[in-house]
């Protein structure tokens, strides 16, 4: 057999590499050694734009979470499977500062989009915040259990 790309690892990245180069022609071939651990088995599914703390923007943010968002909805009608939900999180400030940077940077127009108002505590009494909480928006959540049935992880 011909194949084009040998890929070592059949983790979410080894596997979602072959569906791309599927798309592009390409015929992968993925080996895996199944005595080794894998991550992806544990993965919470979090698609999340900020890097909290410190309140910064992860390498290429918008143009990643677009491809994200196309990418997994294709797959999802190609594996006749439903595991991409876009979201927000709630965000529970670790701290007073990280607070204050988020308020500060919720008005800068590379975040705007992203750091949200804050919630009131109240309506989530279940949840400990000392220093408040924060709606982060257009984050995702891959349903990790569906996703690796889907791929036969
Ligand atoms: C508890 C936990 C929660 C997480 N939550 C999130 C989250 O919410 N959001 C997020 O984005 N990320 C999360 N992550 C990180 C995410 O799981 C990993 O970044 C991702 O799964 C890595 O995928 P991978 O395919 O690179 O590696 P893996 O899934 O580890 O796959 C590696 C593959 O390579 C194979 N392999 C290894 N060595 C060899 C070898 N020598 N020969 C042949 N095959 C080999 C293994 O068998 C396996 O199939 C989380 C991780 C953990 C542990």
């Amino acid at each position: 057999m011909k194949v084009d790309v040998i890929i070592v690892g059949s983790g979410v990245a080894g596997t979602l590499l072959a569906f791309r180069l599927l798309d592009k022609g390409l015929k992968p071939l993925v080996i895996s050694d199944p005595s080794k651990k894998k991550a992806s088995l544990l993965a919470a599914g979090l698609i999340n734009p900020i890097v909290f703390r410190t309140i910064t923007m992860g390498w290429r943010t918008s143009h990643c979470l677009k491809e994200a968002n196309s990418f997994y909805t294709s797959l999802e009608s190609k594996l006749s499977a439903k595991f991409f939900n876009p979201c927000d999180i709630l965000r529970i400030h670790g701290s007073e500062e990280e607070r204050e940077i988020w308020e500060d940077k919720k008005h800068d127009p590379d975040f705007a989009s992203f750091l949200g108002e804050g919630v009131n505590p109240e309506n989530y009494s279940w949840l400990k915040s000392n220093h408040g909480i924060s709606k982060l928006k257009g984050a995702a959540f891959v349903n990790s259990q569906n996703f690796i049935d889907a791929l036969s992880l």
